[in-house]
C-alpha cells in the first residue's frame, strides 16, 4: 500500500510530476489549491460576478459546479447559476439531465435548461434526420457544437451572467491544441487561452476555464471523492471516434513515459498564444462581428448557426431573405 506523503493514510492519488502521494484529504487540498491558483493567476473573476457554469452533466462540469459553488460561499459578491443545453438526443440526454438535476438540487444552485427545440424549433435528432434527408455534408457533432456554443453565450447573457465558466481541463485543451496544429488553424489556437472574450464584442460573455491546469484524471477523482457521479456511464449515440481519440491516447502514453509532458505542451500553448497576439494577421479569421440575421456574435457576416439553419431550411422566411441578400452581396449563391 502506498502511503500519503503528508500523513499515514493510504494514498488515493500519485502525482508523478512532483513524486508526491495524496490521501483523500490531502488530494482535495491539493486540488483546491491548484484551481484557486489558476483562478488568481489568470484573474478569471472579479469580486462581483454572476458566474454561469456551463454544465453537461458529465464529471468535469459537475466538478466545476461543485467547486465554484463551494468557493462562492467565501466570496460575498459572487452569484452562481448552472446552465445545461439540452440538444435533444434520445437515449442519452434524458439521463445526463437527471444527474444534473440531482446535483443542482443537492447544492441548491439556481439553474436553467435551454433546449435546441425551444430556440431552434427542432431537436438535434430531428436536425440530423433533415440533414441526412437533404444529403448535407455535416456530421451530427458539427451541428451540436455550433448550436450549443451559440446557446451557451446567448442564454448565459439572458440569465444576466457576467462570466461563463466552462470545465475544459488540461487534457481537453492540449488535445484541441494538437488538433488545430494539424489543421493549421491558428485562429482556433488563439481561442484556447484560459480567458477569452473580454473586449471583443459586447454580446460575447467573457469565458473562463478554471480547470485549465488540472489533469483529466484529477477532475475524475475529484468528482468521485465528492460523490458527484452515478456509477453508470452514458455515451452519446453520435460520438465520433475522430482524430482526438488517437491524440488523447498518444498524449497519455507520452505522459506515462515522460511525466510532465502535458504541462510542457500547455506551456508551449501559452507561449504560442502570446506570439499570436502580436501577430493579428494569423487570428483575423476570428475577429468578431455581429450576425446580420440573429444579431449574435459571429466571425462572418452571417453566423455559423444561422448558416446551418438556412441550409437545413429551418429558419423563418424573413430570415431566409436576409441570408439570400447577404450572400448576394458577397457573391455566393
Ligand atoms: S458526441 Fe457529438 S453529438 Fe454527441 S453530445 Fe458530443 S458533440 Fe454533441
Ligand atoms: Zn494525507
Ligand atoms: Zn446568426
Amino acid at each position: 500500500m502506498v502511503k500519503c506523503s503528508f500523513c499515514d493514510k493510504p494514498a488515493v492519488y500519485i502525482n508523478k510530476v512532483n513524486g508526491k502521494a495524496y490521501c483523500k484529504k490531502h488530494f482535495l487540498e491539493y486540488f483546491d489549491h491548484k484551481v484557486r491558483k489558476t483562478i488568481r493567476k489568470y484573474r478569471m473573476f472579479d469580486k462581483k460576478e454572476h458566474i454561469v457554469v456551463a454544465v453537461s452533466g458529465g464529471k468535469d462540469s459537475l466538478s466545476l459546479l461543485y467547486f465554484l459553488n463551494k468557493l462562492s460561499k467565501k466570496v460575498p459578491g459572487w452569484k452562481i447559476s448552472a446552465l445545461l443545453i439540452d440538444e435533444g438526443i434520445k437515449g442519452y440526454r434524458e439521463y445526463t439531465i437527471k444527474d444534473f438535476l440531482r446535483i443542482v438540487e443537492k447544492l441548491d444552485v439556481p439553474y436553467r435548461i435551454a433546449s435546441f427545440k425551444e430556440y431552434f424549433g427542432y431537436t438535434l435528432d430531428e436536425i440530423v434526420a433533415i440533414s441526412r434527408e437533404k444529403k448535407l455534408p455535416y456530421l451530427p457533432c458539427s451541428y451540436c457544437g455550433v448550436f450549443r456554443r451559440y446557446l451557451l453565450n446567448k442564454v448565459a447573457r439572458e440569465m444576466g451572467g457576467t462570466v461563463l465558466a466552462t470545465a475544459h481541463n488540461l487534457d481537453d485543451i492540449i488535445q484541441t491544441y494538437m488538433m488545430n496544429i494539424i489543421k493549421n488553424s491558428w485562429d482556433k489556437v488563439a481561442r484556447l487561452a484560459p480567458i477569452t472574450g473580454v473586449i471583443e464584442h459586447p454580446k460575447f460573455i467573457k469565458r473562463v476555464k478554471p480547470f485549465y491546469e488540472v489533469l483529466e484524471k484529477e477532475t475524475t477523482l475529484y468528482a468521485l471523492l465528492n460523490n458527484l457521479l452515478e456509477p453508470v456511464f452514458y455515451e452519446c449515440p453520435y460520438v465520433e471516434y475522430n482524430i482526438r481519440v488517437y491524440i488523447r491516447r498518444y498524449l497519455n502514453e507520452l505522459e506515462e513515459e515522460y511525466p510532465g509532458t502535458k504541462y510542457s505542451i500547455l506551456k508551449s500553448l501559452l507561449r504560442i498564444i502570446e506570439i499570436l497576439k502580436n501577430n493579428p494577421k494569423e487570428i483575423t479569421k476570428g475577429t468578431l462581428q455581429t450576425c446580420r440575421v440573429c444579431g449574435e456574435v459571429s466571425s462572418h457576416p452571417i453566423c455559423r448557426s444561422c448558416m446551418y439553419r438556412y441550409e437545413l431550411g429551418i429558419m423563418k422566411l424573413e430570415e431566409e431573405e436576409i441570408v439570400k441578400k447577404v450572400l448576394k452581396e458577397l457573391k455566393i449563391s
